[in-house]
């Protein structure tokens, strides 16, 4: 039997942790240090484009991932003086969430 390959990852932020998933998946032995003791949040959602979704998708993890998300229907960018530089609807077959 061949022997699991083993990851260690430093950081168990987004990157990390999809990283670490996507391994052990695969038949890896992986380990994740992360500094931090808790988690923190800083009071903001974070937005998950159709991408991410695709990558949580990948990993078994967009049903926990987005239950009770809100789904956007549109974006604006504004600039510093509040004016919106860029604008678009989301159109309803594709997907934006913030968790
Ligand atoms: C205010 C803000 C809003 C954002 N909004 C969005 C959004 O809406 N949508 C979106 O897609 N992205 C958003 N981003 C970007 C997104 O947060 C980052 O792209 C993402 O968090 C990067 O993931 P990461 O795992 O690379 O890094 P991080 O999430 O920063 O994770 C790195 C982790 O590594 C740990 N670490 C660092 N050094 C060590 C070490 N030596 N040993 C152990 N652990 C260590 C840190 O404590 C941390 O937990 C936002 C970012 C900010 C700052």
């Amino acid at each position: 039997m061949a022997k699991a390959l083993t990851a260690i990852i430093a950081g168990g932020g987004l990157g990390g942790l999809a990283t670490a998933a996507a391994l052990a998946r695969t038949g890896w032995r992986v380990t994740v240090f992360e500094r931090q003791n808790e988690l923190r949040a800083n009071g903001s959602g974070i937005y998950i484009w159709e991408n991410g979704l695709r990558v949580l998708e990948a990993l078994g993890a967009c049903e926990d991932a987005i239950r009770d998300a809100f789904r956007g229907t549109h974006f604006e960018q504004r600039d510093n003086r509040n004016a919106i530089i860029e604008s678009a609807a989301i159109p309803s077959d594709r997907r934006l969430m913030t968790t």
